[in-house]
Parts: C-alpha cells; sequence; structure tokens
C-alpha cells in the first residue's frame, strides 16, 4: 500500500515507526515482511533521512541509489506497510501493547494527481534555500525534494502557500493537482509498540567562532561536501570553493570540529574520520593533482572500516597531520584559509594555507530538543537509552552515532522488540 493518505480520523497496525530514514526504513521493512501491520511516519515531505543528501557511502563508496531503491521498492510493494509523510506525533498515552497516538497530517499543498512534471516549478517565481543541498543554492517554493523522493511529488513549502504568486503555479497545472487551500489532519494510531528513529542532524557549526564557519565563504562542513560532490547537487559535482568556484587545489579536513569538546559535544561521532576520508576521494578523482590535509586528534575506524584508512594512508598526496585546528583566519585578497593547529603530543604549533577548508562536525541527536512525547529515557546527550522498559524503543542514530550498516543491524534489533512487545497482548 505504501504511500497512504487515511480517510478515517483512526488507524490501526501493530508497529509505528516514527522517522523515515534508513533505521525507520528498515524497521518498518523487516516488521512487514514477517507479517505485521506497520505505520512508517515521516516529518519531511519524503523518506531517505540524511543518507539520500549523500553523495555515495563508505566503505564500498557506492551512491545512495544502490541500497536506498532496493528499500523503497520493498516499501512500495507491501500492503502491510502504511506511509505517512509530512506528519507529526503530537502525544502518545497508554502502555506498551497498547498505545494511542494522536498524529497531525500537514498539507502538503499537492495531490496525488502530480506527475512530477515540473512546470509549477519553472513558472513559480518564489525562491527559498534549498535545504537539502544545506542552503548552498536556492529552489523554488513548490519543488520536488530531491531525485529519488517518495513519494514522488511536489511540495509547497508552508511559508509561501498563502503568497498570491503561488496561483500561477496553480494555473499552470495540467492535472489540478495543486490545492492551496488544503488543511492540517488530526488523526489517531491504535499500535502495539512505537519504534523512534528519528536520526541526527549536524551540530551547527556557527558555534564553534573560532573555525570561521559563516564568517569566511570558503569554510564548509562536511554536510555541504557531500552536496557539492553530488551530480545532483548545487555544482552537479564540481567541488569547487563557494567564494570564486575555484577548483580546488589544497584542501583541509579539521577533525573533531566541536566534537570531542566540552565546549560543544563532548563524545566522538564515529563516522566523522571515515567521511572526511571517503570526502578526501571526491577531491582526488575530480583534481588528481589536489593535494589533501586532514588534521586529526587520532583517527577513528572502528573494525573492518580500517582497511579504508590504510587505503587512503597509501595516497602520495594525502597528508595526515596529528593536530588539533584551534583557529581558522582568512588571507585577505586571495579567500584562502590559514589552518593554525597544535600537534596533541608536542605541542608544536603548525600553520597551513589552504584553499577550502571542511569541518567534520559531529552527529546531533533529534531527541535532544524533541524527545518523544511520552516518557523514555535519554542520556546526557539526548539520545535514547536503548534496552529500556519504558517509553519507545530507540532505533538507529537516535540511540548513537552511527554508520549505515551499523543503523540497519540496530533497527533489525529495535524491529524484534517491538514485535515482542506486541506479542505480549
Ligand atoms: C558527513 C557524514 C557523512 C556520512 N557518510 C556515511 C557513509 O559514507 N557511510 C555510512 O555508512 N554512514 C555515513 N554517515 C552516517 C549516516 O548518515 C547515518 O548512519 C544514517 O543517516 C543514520 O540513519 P537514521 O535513519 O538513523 O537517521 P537519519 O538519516 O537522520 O533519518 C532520520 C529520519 O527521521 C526523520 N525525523 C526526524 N525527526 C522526526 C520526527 N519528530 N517525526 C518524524 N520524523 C522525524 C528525519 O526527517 C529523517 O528522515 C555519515 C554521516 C555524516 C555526518
Amino acid at each position: 500500500m505504501a504511500e497512504f493518505e487515511p480517510r478515517e480520523n483512526q488507524i490501526t497496525a501493530d508497529t509505528l515507526v516514527v522517522g523515515g530514514g534508513i533505521a525507520g526504513m528498515t524497521t518498518a521493512i523487516e516488521t512487514a515482511e514477517v507479517g505485521k501491520h506497520v505505520i512508517l511516519l515521516e516529518k519531511t515531505p519524503s523518506l531517505g533521512g540524511r543518507v539520500v543528501a549523500s553523495n555515495q557511502y563508505f566503505p564500498k563508496l557506492c551512491p545512495p541509489t544502490c541500497g536506498m531503491e532496493i528499500n523503497l521498492k520493498r516499501i512500495r510493494i507491501n500492503p502491510r506497510v502504511r506511509v505517512l509523510t509530512l506528519a507529526d506525533v503530537e502525544k502518545i498515552t497508554g502502555g506498551p501493547g497498547e498505545y494511542d497516538v494522536q498524529i497531525t497530517l500537514n498539507p502538503r499543498y499537492v495531490n496525488e494527481r502530480c506527475t512530477a512534471c515540473g512546470e509549477c516549478a519553472r513558472v513559480c517565481e518564489i525562491e527559498r534555500d534549498n535545504d537539502f543541498n544545506y542552503g548552498l543554492d536556492k529552489n523554488k517554493a513548490i519543488y520536488l525534494p530531491h531525485l529519488m523522493a517518495y513519494p514522488f511529488r511536489y511540495v509547497i513549502d508552508p511559508a509561501f502557500a498563502g503568497d498570491a504568486r503561488m496561483k500561477k503555479c496553480v494555473e499552470a497545472c495540467a492535472y489540478d493537482a495543486i490545492d492551496l487551500g488544503m488543511q492540517a489532519k488530526t488523526i489517531t494510531a491504535k499500535v502495539k509498540a512505537i519504534v523512534w528513529a528519528t536520526g541526527w542532524r549536524p551540530y551547527d557549526a556557527t558555534k564553534i567562532d573560532n573555525l570561521g564557519f559563516g564568517k569566511y565563504d570558503n569554510v564548509i562542513t562536511n554536510v555541504m561536501m557531500e552536496r557539492l560532490a553530488a551530480e545532483n547537487g548545487p555544482t552537479q559535482g564540481k567541488v569547487v570553493r563557494p567564494s570564486d568556484q575555484k577548483e580546488i587545489a589544497k584542501i583541509g579536513f579539521v577533525q573533531c570540529a566541536g566534537s570531542r569538546d566540552e565546549n560543544h559535544l563532548p563524545y566522538c561521532s564515529a563516522v566523522c574520520c571515515l567521511a572526511s576520508m571517503k570526502q578526501a576521494t571526491y577531491v582526488r578523482e575530480r583534481y588528481p593533482g589536489a593535494e589533501i590535509h586532514m588534521f586529526y586528534i587520532d583517527v577513528r575506524s572502528p573494525g573492518r572500516l580500517e582497511d579504508f584508512y590504510v587505503k587512503q594512508q597509501g595516497d602520495a598526496k594525502f597528508f595526515f597531520h596529528r593536530g588539533k585546528v584551534a583557529k581558522i583566519t582568512e588571507v585577505a585578497g586571495s579567500k584562502n584559509l590559514i589552518l593554525e593547529a597544535e600537534n596533541t603530543l608536542t605541542g608544536e604549533i603548525t600553520k597551513m594555507e589552504v584553499d577550502m577548508a571542511v569541518l567534520a562536525v559531529g552527529m546531533v541527536p533529534n531527541t535532544a530538543d524533541a524527545p518523544p512525547p511520552l516518557e523514555t529515557p535519554l542520556d546526557d546527550f539526548g539520545f535514547i537509552v536503548p534496552g529500556s522498559e519504558n517509553g519507545v524503543i530507540g532505533a538507529g542514530t537516535a540511540i548513537r552515532p552511527l554508520d549505515v550498516s551499523a543503523t540497519v543491524q540496530d533497527a533489525t534489533g529495535a524491529t524484534l522488540r517491538a514485535l515482542n512487545l506486541g506479542n505480549r497482548r
């Protein structure tokens, strides 16, 4: 059944999964494939979470389409999965085996007649920051979230639904698919278990004053780098620096930007070292002569991911520098950057000039400021404490920073815990 627009005010399922990233999708698929009914609820207009915004994923460096398309197909064809997008959980009452969940379904302003032809966006006069590309470019107020979006349907940014200029889009739609009068709707879901897979967001780099993000054009974050390198990204895959679109000749990766730091995120996000090494390959493929400089406290590449690290060490133009970058300043005129780092073993200070700096910012759980509306134990950083008898069942990066393969394994565990709760009644 998959994409679902409930006509009735009350729906039922065995499990409710909140968050449609790779963790939530995995739990939904696995629940449905053992014969149980599941509601997969996503806050944004489409499924996929942060993974669909990456260019490639380590260790195999395949594009997100690889695994994601298969998962989307399994969701689409399974009559036991019902997907709600643009949905928010407002309230949860009851207990294990018998929950009542109040859900708000927010308006998309575009109905199921949409063929994604794009004519509405072509005539639309309003531009907005493209959040899928972390503000590196603009898109229209009516937009397709991204090329792998499920549902593959346009959506209107609610900030502009009441803008008189949107009428032009309505007139341009040959399918009568735009409805500016669409209203939010409240429904109740009766479920036996709730899995919370609301994932992560990047740490706000503007809080790290000394590293110049938001002040110097050529300081970007690791998530922005993923979009710069993507062929469907703001530069069609050219890794160029924002100030002048110059190709990269020398790039600096700043590890632990705000991580393992009592003033910001005291913990390690586990994926950032590997993510930077992966991003170095994006630069290397496009500009074989470019120099890569990675500044680190210590390199973390758990388990078999060590092979990926060893491979990068064999690259003669990939320089690893032990040192925490304490300060970034801009060179007047060239807009190059000076990275100033202190060797964490010897205390020696080094300075290096680069074209662009990528801050490897860590992962902040979305539950840190939007916890589930049911008493659930969270740790000091806002991650859900796994294995608790109380509250919702956490899955994926809602419980700790994880890579994709560990997220999928964790989501399988959450599926089983949810089925177990359901079987108690
Ligand atoms: C720079 C960087 C690069 C990375 N590269 C790799 C890589 O190459 N290989 C790899 O294995 N891992 C990589 N990772 C890690 C990977 O991104 C995560 O493992 C993955 O995103 C975890 O999936 P998730 O479903 O737990 O969370 P998410 O991807 O964050 O998905 C969570 C979903 O929940 C939704 N949501 C949030 N709040 C709510 C709510 N209240 N209600 C409903 N829905 C909600 C979100 O919109 C989202 O769709 C990288 C991480 C970073 C920081």
